[in-house]
């Protein structure tokens, strides 16, 4: 964490990561912030993210993709969900509903979730 890494003042989710702005952080490590969803969509529903700024997963670079995937991990396990399941969402670009521009994965877990 450094003050050159890639920040957006006007981004909600640099001002959470930043401390700027309340959330319950459930998990934070060199490169990752994850936080709870204000609207959860299950029992558990955490939003993973960089600490720096990239608007969407295609604007990402492969390292910090890399980064996610390790916490998703660590949280799958830190929050008991490594055997029961989980469902990881990403959604990139306007179609996709996606309404906050920096990258982040939705952990969602915590109830047998419906099929696609
Ligand atoms: P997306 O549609 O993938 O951009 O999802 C953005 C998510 O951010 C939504 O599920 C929102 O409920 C969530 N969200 C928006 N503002 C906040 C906030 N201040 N704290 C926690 N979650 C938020
Ligand atoms: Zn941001």
């Amino acid at each position: 964490m450094t003050d050159e890494r890639p920040y957006n003042q006007n981004c909600i989710f640099c001002r959470i990561i930043a401390k700027e702005m309340p959330a319950k952080i459930r998990y934070e490590s060199e490169h990752v912030v994850a936080f709870e969803d204000i609207n959860p969509h299950a029992p558990t529903h955490v939003l993973i993210c960089p600490r720096e700024h990239y608007p969407t997963f295609l604007e990402s670079p492969p390292d910090v993709l890399a980064q996610l995937d390790a916490a998703v991990k660590g949280i799958a396990a830190e929050l008991g969900f490594g055997e029961r399941g989980f469902r990881l969402v990403i959604n990139n670009g306007p179609e996709s509903g996606q309404i906050v521009f920096h990258l982040h994965y939705h952990f969602l877990a915590g109830k047998k979730m419906g099929g696609f």
